[in-house]
């Protein structure tokens, strides 16, 4: 008797799914952010992460989005060849589209629609953040395991590719590469690394690598199995080695762990492809049975460190009101805030986000400063980020018009089509 797969079960464990990720980080970064801040030496990392670990408790209270920027939906679906599918009007896609549509429109944590209909002209926001890139994938068995992520704009923005000659060294690349990602991804967070396959393979393996848990600890605790874990603890010191630190700011911990994900290649290529993620870490993972939807069990706050950021005495209180006509003056600079941090750090050199602004850059409008962090006082959603900018207070960023508004709008729209 084939596992039967209702709908209805897929779209609300989608829905529930991305509203359980927008306000918990996975506990395993938790953990590696904790382990970080303790042996951060650099005072304004160490301050960026006591940010990052109070936002993130704050949220987890709350209920409310970890970073503004909630993200383009991602998801991995392993499809078991046993099951049988039922109640779907569409393709598998449509029942994803419709549980994103859902989450990113609940009336009790409303997230922000980021995606738009059209990458290259009209630029205009489908209001629901669909479309989700799904990767489907046929695999032996009876369930459906699903990976669900709300990847950030910004992280997504330094998504880096090459095709190597066979004989060039993997480490060499990603230690060239990663200074000129700058701090644009907001670190501390992850690198997924994709070798082999063709190019298109690197970039998804690249992607799914990112949706494991961080292991780093235990896997440096105890010993590399393979030269692939030999590989992992090499980039994870080497990279870390480079200095650029929380947020861009110069420290110990720039990555909290490097996964990588290989397959054959031909004998003339080597494709590598390398994806972070951000310190807005978003992923869940749920196996359909046939027996319901997913649960998902909430974490409980003990599991965040006893970290509570405060505003340092030094920090200056900004009347945002008088600082509209500068913030216009800013924006129409070829500098933006991030390139002016940027220069603090050894590794990041330039700014390639111009004002105007492709999505990376208004992803990167976290880092203008809100009222929250330049009174001091964290709010849940209050990006690491953006609590960094209180003590560089000259970084204003514009948000794209085509976007501006949606913040204000809490209607749900959830609608009513087939089993949805
Ligand atoms: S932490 Fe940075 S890259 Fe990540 S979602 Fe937030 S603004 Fe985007």
């Amino acid at each position: 008797m084939p596992a039967v797969i209702r709908c209805q079960d897929l779209v609300q464990s989608v829905a529930d799914a991305l509203q359980f990720i927008s306000y918990y980080h996975p506990a395993d970064y938790i953990r590696a952010l904790g382990r970080a801040y303790e042996r951060e030496q650099s005072p304004a990392a160490k301050d960026a992460i006591a940010q990052i670990l109070t936002n993130s408790r704050l949220c987890a209270e709350g209920h409310r989005p970890i970073c503004q920027d909630t993200g383009i939906v991602n998801v991995f679906l392993k499809v078991g060849m046993d099951v049988r599918f039922e109640g779907f009007a569409g393709a598998l896609a449509d029942a994803v589209n419709e549980g994103v549509r859902r989450a990113y429109n609940h009336p009790d944590n409303k997230l922000r629609a980021s995606v738009l209909e059209d990458p290259q002209f009209a630029r205009r926001n489908t209001k629901d953040n669909t479309p989700a890139v799904v990767n489907v994938e046929l695999v032996p068995g009876d369930k459906v395991a699903v990976d669900v992520a709300a990847k950030g704009g910004g992280s997504e923005a330094k998504a880096k590719f090459a095709m190597l000659n066979p004989s060039d060294s993997v480490v060499e690349w990603v230690l060239k590469t990663v200074p000129t990602m700058g701090a644009g991804w907001c670190p501390p967070g992850m690198l997924g690394i994709g070798i082999g396959g063709t190019a298109e393979k690197a970039m998804v393996m690249a992607k799914e690598a990112l949706m494991e848990p961080i292991d780093m600890a235990e896997l440096k605790a105890r010993g590399p199995k393979d030269q692939y874990e030999e590989l992992r603890i090499e980039l994870y010191d080497k990279v870390n080695a480079l200095g650029i630190g929380a947020q861009g700011l110069g420290g110990l911990s720039t990555v909290l762990d490097v996964k990588i994900a290989s397959y054959p290649t031909h004998a003339a290529n080597k494709p590598i492809a390398m994806i972070p993620n951000c310190a807005a870490t978003r992923h869940a993972h749920f196996v359909l049975d046939g027996s319901g939807p997913a649960e998902f069990e909430a974490p409980s706050i003990d599991d965040w460190p006893k970290v509570t950021w405060s505003p340092s005495k030094d920090a200056r209180r900004v009347d945002l009101d008088r600082r509209r006509h500068q913030r216009h003056l800013a924006a129409t600079s070829s500098i933006c805030s991030h390139s002016r941090r940027a220069r603090s750090t050894a590794a990041s050199k330039e700014c390639n986000l111009t004002p105007k602004a492709s999505a990376a850059s208004w992803c990167r409008g976290s880092r203008s400063l809100s009222s929250d962090s330049m009174s001091g006082v964290m709010k849940p959603g209050s990006s690491a980020a953006t609590a960094a900018a209180t003590t560089d207070a000259t970084g204003v960023r514009l948000k794209p018009s085509r976007i501006a508004g949606r913040r204000t709008s809490i209607t749900s729209a959830i609608r009513s089509i087939s089993c949805w």
